[in-house]
């Protein structure tokens, strides 16, 4: 019998790794947004240092906000929700998790569409975006091939443009320079077989792109549209359930433009309080599903399961 990379891959770090923690099967989200069927799989969650998020903000108005939530102030595990799309023949990712390389507790991309019975070779189209490692790096497996054989990929124009500049990793400051290496080198991989977009264009049928920059230079989230539903894919333009609603305004320490990602979040959240449209967002708590309201002084994440 011959035993194919496929194989490999499924018994070895991907299995095991999910079976440890028990993430396997995780119940996913659903919604049918017209013709697309969308459903949000896990890929597993990431253990942050609290100073990484909460570090520029202002330290006694914190600490309050954080108890309100039951959020500890010195460690924080965000999930990672990726978005599956299956509409008019095509499926869908919304990026593709951290892969093997990135945190011991993520990276069970393959056994979350694995429960919906979809195999990596059934993915069409890859839309990212952004292109950070918990979101970009699951693009190649631990032989470095495409993980996603069939797939197409999509990615912002500015976004793009930033990685993929020489000069990027000498001015992006030294934290984060594993990050610029890291997104270069697996961009490279799928030069030939990238598309671009802009603001305002319509990737796929009846779904927009929308700039939504700060978190990174190119972020984009998604809305996707048909009659009257709509749902919006936000990526980590509004990072976390807790402080992201309460205190909008407040730079957060994962954003490379605090100011500009501040904007960004307020004008999506008061967008999408006021449309009482439905929201994914990468690192919102469950399984990232829910809807936004405004409340006296800030906004709330109303979690739907
Ligand atoms: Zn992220």
């Amino acid at each position: 019998m011959q035993y194919s990379r496929r194989d490999f891959l499924k018994h070895s770090a991907g299995s095991a790794l999910a079976a440890n923690i028990g993430l396997a099967g995780t119940a996913n989200a659903k919604v049918q947004i017209g013709d697309a069927l969308i459903d949000v799989v896990s890929d597993g969650s990431l253990t942050l240092p609290g100073n990484f998020i909460f570090g520029p903000m202002p330290q006694d108005e914190l600490a309050p906000l954080l108890a309100k939530y039951n959020q500890p102030i010195d460690q924080l595990t965000p999930p990672c929700n990726v978005t599956l799309l299956r509409s008019e023949g095509r499926t869908v990712l919304f990026d593709v998790g951290s892969g093997p390389d990135f945190a011991p507790n993520s990276g069970i991309l393959l056994d979350s569409l694995d429960a919906l019975g979809v195999a990596p070779e059934d993915v069409t189209d890859i839309v990212f975006t952004h292109a950070h490692p918990d979101h970009l790096w699951g693009l190649l497996d631990d032989f470095d091939d495409p993980l996603f054989p069939e797939a197409s990929y999509m990615i912002g124009k500015k976004e793009w443009d930033y990685w993929m500049d020489p000069n990027t990793v000498d001015t992006i400051g030294d934290a984060r320079v594993p990050f610029a290496v890291g997104a270069q080198r697996r961009l490279e991989t799928i030069e030939d077989n990238i598309s671009f977009f802009t603001d305002g264009q319509e990737i796929l049928t009846g779904v927009a792109a929308r700039q939504s920059f700060g978190h990174t230079p190119g972020h984009m989230a998604f809305e996707v549209n048909s009659g009257s539903e709509s749902v919006m894919i936000v990526g980590d333009s509004i990072g976390n359930h807790h402080i992201a609603f309460e205190r909008p305004d407040w730079p957060s320490g994962p954003d490379q433009d605090q100011d500009v990602a501040a904007q960004t979040r307020i004008g999506l959240l008061d967008q999408l309080a006021h449309s009482k449209m439905q929201v994914i967002g990468y690192h919102l708590s469950g399984n990232g599903l829910g809807r936004v309201e405004k409340t006296g002084s800030g906004y709330r994440f109303l979690k739907e399961d």
